[in-house]
């Protein structure tokens, strides 16, 4: 065991004494496997882990930090790309323990704990036929999703994973534990829906749920990486599709089988009537010849898990993304031509369509500007040897820099790689930027919760 110079003996065994869950520091078993997040590229070594159990383990996690003047890093699914969850010589609040998920399915509402990952929230959820808008790989958490926005399968149809949150439990900066609703504290209920993790640490979220299921429409279905443009322009036409059943996903993608083969590939749900599921999936496999073809009846759950294979724990990551008010047809030969010249074959381009329900509120209703029809381009660069770092890194920068001048100021934060600045997190939150620095002046004027895309407070 070795302790951090700032950190004395009898206050770890203090934390220990209070803590119902683990205080593990560098050099004991499970600190290894607790320090590393989704993306292997973030190696950072932290002082302390707390490992939380409740809400009452948060707040004196939170509390033993800040006095000991320690970073505060807080993690839920640890699926960040930026790695936002872990930092060096600090203390992670690990939320990964919290597993608690209580469903009520007569009101149709859940309550799920910051520690939940969508592949059991929607197997809780999906015992009573019920679902909400959450992300597609099963490992992602819903808490760092659901703080930053949440695309998903059912957006379409029921809105962003924000636009489902009922209310939210938080632990201030202060260590105060509050509620945030529509009833209680209604302006931080405002900017915890797309705001981040800048004004507290949620311990848990209470979501509306919505029929759906058990089997829906959709799956995968590929074809040759010469119908690109088909495959994209099928995407851009779906605008004048009058349901908002269907969510299709464009990713420009690997064959599985490890043959390195380019495809192009249509991932689709569909949570409407069997009868127009299977006419809309009829038109997704109508685009060309499919090279694979997995679309049909699917369960929910297996819906979720269907991509997991393509993001395994630990590889190499880095990501840049940009959104476009249209996919002309000079951005389709950008994607086209750099997936050409992709140098891992675990990369992919993903272009995600916001529709429907998620476009129907205006930007300032909740924190999550992204409102008006476009595209959102996910340039994801995956990869296992540390020795190709570089050549991935500049082939995601290059594709980025291409697709710069066509793409408009909006951006996604939680798609945001770890040299995003706060110019890009002002461009994210756009017209609610000033509101949000008020909350964060009002909740966090120290910024202790620094270690997200952060909102600086107006005074610093
Ligand atoms: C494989 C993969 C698939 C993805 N799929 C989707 C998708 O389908 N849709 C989509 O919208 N996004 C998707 N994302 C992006 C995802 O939304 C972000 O990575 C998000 O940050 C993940 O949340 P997390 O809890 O797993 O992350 P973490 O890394 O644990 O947290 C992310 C950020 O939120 C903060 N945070 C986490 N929990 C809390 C909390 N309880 N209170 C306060 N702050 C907190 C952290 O400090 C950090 O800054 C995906 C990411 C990956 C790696």
């Amino acid at each position: 065991m070795s302790l951090d110079a700032r950190i004395g003996d009898d206050s770890i065994a203090a934390l220990r004494a209070t803590m119902s869950g683990e205080v593990l520091l560098p050099g004991e078993a499970g600190f290894e496997t607790a320090r590393r997040v989704h993306n292997g590229l973030i190696d950072r070594v932290p002082a302390v882990i707390a490992r939380c159990q409740g809400t009452p383990d948060v707040v004196d996690a939170l509390a033993f930090g800040r006095n000991h003047g320690l970073d505060i890093a807080v993690h839920g699914g640890g699926h960040n790309v930026a790695g936002r969850a872990v930092c060096d010589g600090g203390i992670v609040i690990d939320l990964s323990p919290m597993k608690g998920i209580w469903v009520d399915s007569k009101a149709r509402r859940v309550r799920a704990q910051a520690g939940v990952c969508w592949g059991e929230f929607n197997r809780a959820t999906q015992l009573h036929g019920l679902a909400t808008t959450g992300g597609a790989v099963s490992s992602t958490g819903v808490a760092g999703l659901t703080l930053g926005g949440g695309f998903g399968y059912l957006m379409g149809k029921h809105g962003y994973t924000v636009d489902n949150v009922t209310s939210v439990e938080l632990v201030t900066a202060e260590g105060a534990v509050l509620t945030a609703s529509e009833d209680e504290n209604a302006e931080l209920f405002w900017g915890l829906r797309g705001g981040g993790g800048n004004f507290g640490i949620a311990t848990s979220f209470e979501f509306a749920l919505h029929p759906v299921g058990p089997t829906v429409y959709g799956g995968l279905v590929a074809f040759s990486f010469e119908d690109t443009a088909r495959s994209l322009h099928f995407l851009r036409d779906l605008a004048k599709d009058p349901y908002d059943e269907l969510t299709a996903v464009c990713s420009l993608t690997h064959a599985p089988d490890g043959s390195g083969q380019k495809l192009a590939a249509m991932l689709v749900s569909h949570c409407g009537a069997a009868g127009r599921a299977e006419h809309a999936i009829g038109a997704v496999r109508g685009i060309a010849e499919p090279v694979i073809d997995r679309l049909g009846p699917i369960s929910y759950c297996d819906l979720n898990r269907l991509l997991d294979p393509g993001f395994p724990k630990l590889a190499l990551n880095y990501w840049k993304s940009c959104f476009v008010t249209s996919l002309s047809d000079e951005v389709i030969g950008i994607l086209t031509e750099q997936f050409a010249c992709c140098p891992s074959p675990m990369s992919k381009l993903i272009v995600e369509r916001p529709h429907g329900a998620a476009l129907r509120r205006a930007a300032t209703d909740t924190a999550f500007p992204l409102r008006s029809a476009g595209f959102s381009v996910l340039i994801l660069a995956q990869w296992r040897d540390a020795s190709e770092t570089e050549q991935n890194v500049a082939w995601a920068r290059e594709t980025y820099d291409l697709l710069r001048p066509h793409a408009a100021p909006a951006a996604y934060s939680n798609y945001m790689g770890d040299d995003e600045m706060l110019a890009r997190v002002k461009q994210a939150y756009g017209e609610n930027f000033a509101r949000l620095q008020s909350l964060k002046d009002r909740y966090d004027p120290a910024n202790v919760f620094h270690m997200n895309q952060n909102i600086p407070p107006s005074t610093r």
